[in-house]
């Protein structure tokens, strides 16, 4: 069985450890091959390695880092189809939603190429007579990225073109689940003329993520993952004195307001709730229909699930399988969690036909009515196809709902009353608002990331947000030497 190896110093490296984990072909069942579990000794290795090429890299010009950007830009583009079959191959998600992965992850790359007008300091002259103060940002030194199972090229791509474009050097420690799309950037980025070093893989689990953590030479972590790791993560990466940015998780909600277009909110519905089996954190996973609309609206989503093909992503199906046997059994079990609860489940995924192989990991989408919300269906992320809805008399007591959760991801209003509209975008504590718009996942130049326990840390991830993370801003206070400026004073200057 073949080994995903490490890849440091520019070429694939086998590390010294004698553990791997399986890597699962999803929609077969089946281990596909192994990856190699990274000691601290392999992780010290790749973070030295990116320490000796900080110097050259951030050194270099920023015409010469763009080039180098520019040329990865064209070859992800051209062969896209290469990773989205990676994609499909480890994550099972379906080959049009692996190419829009990839097609989210592109646009950070071209923001990053147009990174030297955005990163521009600033310049005051005559402060003081004769005195000029400006800003630079410069690159941190070595950063670690850990990335989650759900999007094995984008989550990697929001951080690491930016990262790289401003200076740094990377050590990338991708989910174990699917670690090869990874390699696939790695060996890219080396074509596109990125110097040996400049970007490095490790593959591990708890170990490797530790040893990341704990390394003296690694100056911040971008973490996008799970609630209780992004927390541990920031409480012990923040204890070692680096700057962290740790993306958690979610459960968001979707705002029905009487007034919608029903049509509309069931299309959407379905897409944001089924969308890449619902292993998305800007999922929608609860619909919050203010009364009298469920019923017509349950009744249109029904319909619209009954069209769905669940099935192997590589044969034109619209939802694929999930990632582990032991997430579909969890993802599954909350359906007897519902109907315990008093639930009423509408549509039962379990048993359903599938395009596929037998032993896949297959859930069918699931929708379950009048979810309780001390039900552990409503308070728990489920992240898979399993939709809830729960009923409200008012647009506020809907508001208050999604305002009491603990994460505040995304969400997403369904109106025809813009005053509606423009109150909720103003009211609610979440991070990234859709008005009319189910996923709203904002643009490669904006910046993404929720609130509450969906971000720990300050600062979200691509964006201008990433320019402040991977630099460090200096400022410097200039005189040159004027003849007729000097002499002795101990205060500050004031003219
Ligand atoms: P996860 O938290 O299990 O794993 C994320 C990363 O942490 C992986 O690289 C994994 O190897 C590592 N890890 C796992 N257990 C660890 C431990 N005990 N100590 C240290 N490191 C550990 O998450 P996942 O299951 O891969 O991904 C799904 C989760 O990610 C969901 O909760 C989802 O909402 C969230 N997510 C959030 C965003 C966001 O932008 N907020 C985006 C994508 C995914």
């Amino acid at each position: 069985m073949s080994i995903v190896e490490h890849w440091i110093s520019g070429a694939s490296a086998s590390g010294t450890s004698t553990r791997t984990a399986p890597v699962y072909n999803p929609a077969k069942g089946e281990v596909a091959r192994e990856v190699r579990l990274a000691t601290s000794g392999d992780v010290d290795a790749a973070v030295q390695a990116a320490k000796a090429a900080f110097p050259a890299w951030s050194g270099a010009s920023w015409a010469k880092r763009q080039q180098v950007l520019f040329a990865f830009r064209e070859i992800l583009n051209a062969r896209k189809e290469e990773v989205a079959a990676i994609l499909t191959n480890e994550h099972g998600k379906v080959t049009s939603d692996a190419l829009g992965e990839i097609a989210r992850g592109l646009e950070v790359v071209e923001f990053a190429t147009g990174i030297p007008h955005l990163a521009k300091g600033e310049y005051s002259e005559n402060v003081s007579t004769g005195v000029d103060v400006y800003s630079i940002h410069q690159a941190l030194g070595v950063v670690g990225i850990i990335s989650p199972f759900n999007f094995p090229a984008m989550v990697p791509l929001w951080f690491f073109p930016i990262a790289l474009a401003v200076g740094n050097t990377v050590v990338l420690k991708p989910s174990e689940k699917d670690p090869s799309a990874s390699l696939w950037m790695a060996a890219a980025l080396k074509e596109a003329g990125l110097p040996d070093g400049v970007f490095n893989v490790v593959h591990g689990d708890k170990e490797s993520v530790d040893a990341l953590l704990g390394h003296p030479d690694v100056a911040s972590i971008s973490f996008v993952g799970s609630t209780p790791i992004a927390k541990y993560i920031y409480e012990t990466a923040s204890k070692n004195g680096k700057r962290v940015q740790a993306l958690g998780g979610a459960k968001n909600h979707m705002l029905v307001l009487p007034d919608a277009d029903l049509d509309l909110v069931a299309d959407s519905a379905v897409n944001a709730g089924f969308g890449s089996a619902g292993e998305r954190c800007m999922a929608i996973s609860v619909v919050v229909a203010v009364e009298p609309v469920a019923d017509e609206l349950i009744a249109k989503i029904q319909d619209r699930m009954t069209g769905l093909r669940v099935g192997d992503g590589l044969r034109g199906c619209d939802m694929g399988p999930l990632i582990t046997k032991e997430h579909r059994d969890k993802v599954a079990s909350y359906i007897d969690i519902a109907t315990t609860d008093g639930a009423t489940v509408v549509v039962d995924g379990r048993g359903i036909e599938v395009d596929g192989e037998a032993n896949g990991f297959w859930l069918g989408p699931t929708l379950i009515d009048k979810v309780p919300t001390d039900s552990k269906v409503y308070t728990e992320e489920i992240f898979g196809p399993v939709l809830s809805i729960v009923r409200v008399a008012s647009y506020k007591e809907g508001l208050d709902l999604i305002n009491a959760s603990k994460y505040g991801n995304g969400t997403a209003i369904f109106t025809n009353d813009g005053g509606a509209a423009r109150r909720f975008q103003n009211e609610v504590q979440v991070g990234m608002v859709g008005i009319n718009v189910p996923i709203p996942v904002p643009v490669g130049y904006f910046s993404f990331g929720g609130w509450k326990d969906s971000l720990f840390g300050d600062t979200k991830a691509y964006g201008p947000d990433a320019i402040h993370f991977f630099t460090r801003q200096k400022a410097i206070t200039s005189r040159w030497l004027d003849p007729s400026h000097g002499g002795i004073n101990l205060g500050f200057p004031q003219n």
